[in-house]
């Protein structure tokens, strides 16, 4: 029997409680979810579909799973505007803190909306990935689950769109080769849009395998398979579009078929995973058909690859998920794969 200490951290109430309890189980099920309530104060028009309420929802789910012990919820730290310039540029930067602080309603870049505290959440946002990070490559936790608002992955180096400010996930990839020296990343993203900030940013690096299913014909627009990095980068890019009504066959096929040899060739020594939810069935925001289901076999696939070649390090990143009901479904199955991680 293995034992595994849950370290309960509280950020809600302004105070750190912090209880230590071993317990036996049969498996080491660890898993971390990150979590910071300053992301709640991004709060873009009422009728938006990338509301606070999305991430009240998926912590309605996660509180349950650790009141039950499955899982242990731990705050993390804003992120620097050092953490931030690892994926983007100093104009971009005081572009979108000179906006929000004069009060402005929408970033000029493009289709993101703002209001006073979302320079807050913002920070708190990426410097959630980056906390998971550090948990996962010291080895507190084998996997972590960021809980993240606004989203990233439309995000790139001089331009946020989409809902998104930061690109949370490329700042926690570029953070752990940085602080950690990870000189091979994968980031698979299952959001129904393309994630074409992250594919930007990292589009010659060559420390990153950069996998995406998405909807095509859809938001972005970008995507093909013909987009496949360039230098150092080279063929590091790889995409699978699928038109509107694709689901289980097409995408766990990706992902099997797919990503699962070119992880076998790159051998990642960190895993990431964009985990957006809007390509379940039923969102309003995709025409894709996962089930609950579906997103625990993907988890398991990402999974797999983690184990045989990371030492089963992973740092999953929330992105899109848009149907209220749906969402905290989609990421209670996710959560509960990941915590069966060994
Ligand atoms: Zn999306």
């Amino acid at each position: 029997m293995m034992h595994r200490r849950l370290f309960l951290q509280h950020a809600s109430c302004g105070l750190l409680s912090l209880t230590s309890v071993s317990e036996a189980i049969g498996q080491t099920a660890n898993v971390h979810v990150f979590y910071d309530p300053a992301m709640l104060r991004h709060e873009p028009s009422s009728d938006h579909p990338e509301s606070p309420r999305r991430l009240d929802a998926v912590m309605t789910s996660v509180r349950t799973l650790e009141r039950q012990g499955r899982l242990s919820v731990t705050a993390p730290r804003p992120a620097t505007e050092d953490d931030i310039l690892l994926a983007h540029t100093p104009d971009y930067l005081k572009t979108v803190r000179s906006e929000i602080a004069a009060g402005r309603r929408q970033l000029s870049t493009g289709d993101t909306e703002l209001s006073p505290g979302s320079f807050a959440a913002a920070l708190a946002a990426a410097g959630t990935v980056v906390s998971a990070v550090d948990a996962v490559m010291s080895g507190r936790t084998r996997t972590a689950f960021c809980a993240v608002r606004p989203p990233g992955h439309h995000a790139s180096q001089r331009r946020g769109m989409g809902f998104c400010v930061f690109n949370n996930i490329a700042i926690g990839a570029r953070y752990a080769r940085k602080r950690h020296g990870v000189d091979r990343i994968l980031i698979a993203d299952w959001d129904v849009h393309h994630g074409n900030g992250t594919q930007e940013i990292f589009w010659s690096d060559g420390t990153v395998l950069f996998f995406d299913s998405h909807q095509h014909p859809w938001y972005p627009g970008t995507g093909s398979p013909d987009e496949k990095g360039e230098g150092k980068g080279s063929g590091l890019i790889i995409n699978n579009p699928f038109p509107a009504g694709a689901g289980r066959k097409e995408i766990l096929g990706a992902f099997r078929e797919g990503l699962v040899p070119a992880a076998e060739r790159f051998k990642p020594q960190l895993v990431m995973i964009s985990a957006g939810f809007d390509s379940r069935a039923g969102d309003p925001l995709g025409r894709f058909t996962l089930n609950d289901r579906d997103f625990a076999e993907l988890t398991g696939i990402v999974l797999d690859i983690a184990r045989q070649h990371a030492s089963g390090r992973v740092v999953s990143v929330l992105e899109g998920g848009y149907a209220l009901e749906g969402l905290p479904l989609a990421v209670t199955s996710h959560l509960t794969r990941l915590e069966h991680s060994w």
